[in-house]
Parts: structure tokens; sequence; C-alpha cells
């Protein structure tokens, strides 16, 4: 199908790409132009540089927090930590945050951070330093709070740096209740939530297969509708690219490519993604896994393998005008934020395919780290309601036992049913915080 979209023919930066979407889109409401610019709009681009000692000597590092719109408080987004991240990039994630959330109902407005760093070069200790060096930063400007802007993790931070950041806010800020709902995508021990982990991805590999349920679009695709069969091809292997494969392939489509930007892996078969990852756990490299039946150096050529749906789930402007038409599946799911430029989205509708968008495919993660706030202002522990819910049930197993048996139980012999299955549910649920 070709669609008419005009900001497509433009060649500019990654914020002024999503602002075009937006412009786009506009039209096709009846809203005041002003309110349009303000919905638009960076509220607030908070630009910053601290030092930290490394080795003899310092190192003064980049920084930003922005945060786009406070039409829904707190502001919520991730922090990525990159050596490629600036401030028209960190401008366009906030951005996207803020549609994301409206697409999924979830009352925050958008933000987003950056740390100019290359993880992998910096020690564990160096990469605490710099985090909660960052937080206070955010901190002493009202940049961080539960009711204020609530990071979470994004390309480059896991719940590590989450649990640093909770630490360092909490430190802050002594007697305040709620202070771990300061940050989510925290570890489940420290306050976060079962799930969290798997959010994204899984939110990503629903999106795949709620589309390719739609028989009328896999017709005219020349597909048959559902996703078992499906071939897909994954760009990365990070937290949300793993997911989306794994699940995937639990809903019974075949993983046949991997690409990580050491280069790509394809087998037409199927790849074992679990074992895919342990592969380049232990060695580095996706490159000479022993399952794969060709490899690719150039990670882009991975992507232009055969395949039915391709899960850009890396980085933006993976899919340009460079290599969109040499792109063989013919559907996109957008796992990472702005994957493909808007010319290359305009091709692809000319070339007849389909893209789910990134702001509803990747917003699982967001959706879930909802309920971690939720959970962290509540003060309630989900693994507690279970325990209850349990509790309950099994005094109702104490009565079908005293009914059946017409014997009064003990108050010991019930007490050890009504326990000793609670206990189990402590165990199994993991929910052993008391938050
Ligand atoms: N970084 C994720 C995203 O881009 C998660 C955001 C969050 O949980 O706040 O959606």
């Amino acid at each position: 199908m070709a669609i008419d979209n005009p900001a497509a023919n433009q060649d500019t930066h990654f914020f002024a790409d999503v602002c075009r979407n937006f412009d786009y889109a506009a039209k096709f409401t009846h809203h005041d132009a002003g309110l349009l610019d303000q919905i638009k709009s960076c509220n607030s681009v908070y630009r910053f540089r601290f030092p930290i000692r490394r080795g003899n000597g310092f190192e003064v590092i980049d920084a930003w927090r922005v945060e786009h719109s406070h039409h829904q408080s707190p502001t919520k987004g991730g922090i990525r930590y990159s050596e490629m991240v600036n401030e028209d990039e960190v401008m366009a994630l906030a951005a996207l945050m803020t549609y994301k959330c409206a697409i999924v109902n979830v009352p925050f407005g958008g933000a987003k951070g950056g740390i100019k760093i290359n993880p992998k070069n910096y020690t564990t200790q160096e990469l605490e330093n710099i985090t909660r060096r960052y937080t206070v930063e955010l901190a002493k400007k009202n940049f961080i709070g539960p009711s204020i802007d609530v990071p979470a993790p994004d390309y480059g931070s896991g719940e590590r740096e989450m649990s640093w950041i909770a630490d360092t806010y909490a430190a802050m800020n002594p007697g305040q209740l709620d202070a771990m709902g300061c940050v989510t995508g925290k570890p489940i021990a420290l306050h976060g939530i079962q799930g969290r982990r798997e959010a994204t991805g899984r939110g990503v590999a629903i999106a795949a297969r709620e589309c390719v349920s739609v028989a009328e679009d896999m017709h005219k695709l020349g597909l048959t509708p559902g996703i078992t069969g499906k071939r897909v091809i994954v760009q990365g292997l990070g937290n949300v690219g793993f997911y989306s494969a794994k699940f995937l392939a639990e809903f019974g489509a075949i993983i046949v490519g991997i690409c990580e930007f050491e280069g790509a892996i394809y087998n037409e078969d199927g790849l074992d993604v679990d074992a895919v990852f342990q592969h380049r756990k232990a060695s580095g490299s996706i490159l000479g896994y022993s399952g794969a039946r060709k490899e690719f150096k150039n990670t882009m050529e991975g992507l232009e393998q055969p395949c039915d749906i391709l899960v850009p789930a890396a980085l933006e402007n993976q899919l340009t005008v460079a290599n969109i038409r040499n792109i063989k599946a013919k559907i996109i799911v957008e796992g990472a934020n702005g994957p493909t430029s808007p010319q290359a989205e305009a091709i692809f509708y000319e070339m007849g395919g389909i893209i789910v968008p990134d702001m509803y495919a990747n917003a699982g993660g967001v959706t879930v780290s909802y309920f971690e706030w939720l959970k962290n202002l509540s003060h309630v522990a989900f693994g507690r309601i279970n325990r209850r819910f349990e509790e309950n049930t099994n005094l109702n197993l104490v009565n079908m036992v005293e009914g059946i048996t017409g014997v009064a139980l003990t108050p010991l012999q019930r007490a050890t049913i009504v326990k000793g299955a609670s206990e189990l549910e402590l165990v199994n649920s993991g929910l052993e915080d008391t938050m």
C-alpha cells in the first residue's frame, strides 16, 4: 500500500523524524495548531557533565535527561548508556515514550536519559560511580522522584544500574516511604517485579503474533495467517531481542536469523535462541555457533536474508534508504525505538509491507514498569497477595477436609495445612522481598 507521507521525503535527524510522523498523524485530528505544537515539543532538556576518577586522573562524562511531556506525572523512560548517545537522540526517545505511554494507556509523560559511555570500557566500580553521580545530578535539579520522573533500563543499562539509582536516591531522601518508586526495572530482590525483565520482548512477540493473525492482511502478503511456522530474523540479542526471539519461538515461529553488531547467523530450519545466547556468552560472538548454516561478518547482510518477519531490536536507523529495498521480510516489527527511517518506511509500504511501529510493539516494558511503580507506591508485595490468596484457598481446603471426614482438625493441623502451602507459594513466587 502506498502511503502519502510527505514527511518521508526529507533526510534529517531522529527527533525531527519523530516530529514529522507526529505532524503526519496530527493531520487526521482537528486540534488547535498551538496545542499540537505543545504536545510535540520537549518540555525540559537537561544537559550536564560530571567528572569521575579514572586511573590516576579524571574523565568528564556527558549526560542528559529529557522530559518530553508533563501532561501526566511522573514522566517515565529509560536511561541509555551508549558512546553514540546525543541530545537529539534522547529528545526523540523521550517523545516516543510520551506517545508509547498514551497508546497503551499508562499514565506517564515521556522522558529519556543518556550517558555517553560504552559500558564495556569501564569497570563495575566505575560504572557504579557514574550511575550514582548521574542520579545525584538528577536529584539536585529535581529530575528524579516517584512523582517527578522515573527512569528505567534502556540500551546498555539493566537491573544492576537501576538498583544503584534506587539506593542513591533513597540515601538522599531518608524517610521517604515511596523512595523505591523513583526507578523501575530493579532486581526482584530489590523491590522489582516479576516479569519486568522479559516484558518488552514478550510485548514484541505478542504484537507480531497479533499482526499475523489478521487473515485478510496475510492473504494480501501471500502468507498464511498465524504465527506457527513464520520465519523470523531478529536483530539484537540484548534484553529486547533475546526475549522477543524466545517468545516468538515459544509461539511457534522459527527463528531463522540472529544479527548482532559483530555479524549475523542464519539457518532456514531454525536457530536455538538459548544455545546461541550461551555460545555468545562463552565466546563473545554469535559467529562460530555450530547450529548456523550461514554466517555474515556484516550484520546488515543478516537483515537481508529470506524471512517473513524482521524484528529490529537493537538501535535506531537500521533500516534506511540504503538497505530497505533488499529486505525480504514482508512484516517489520519494531522492537527497537526508531529502527526504520521515515524514508525507508515509505519505501517499505510501497513494497507492500506492513510495519508494526515501535511505540506500540515495544510498549510492554513500560507497561510492566507501571505495575512495579504501583507496587512500590502502595507497599503491597504481589507475592504477599498471592500468599494471602493461597492461605484463603488452603483454609477452604481445611474446611473441605473437615466437611468430608466429619472430624474437626486440631489448631495445629489446621495451621500446618495453611502455612505449609503458603510457604511453598513463597518459594515458588520468588517474591521474598518485603515491599
Ligand atoms: N526503555 C524502555 C522503553 O524504551 C522502558 C521504559 C520504562 O520502563 O520506563 O520503553
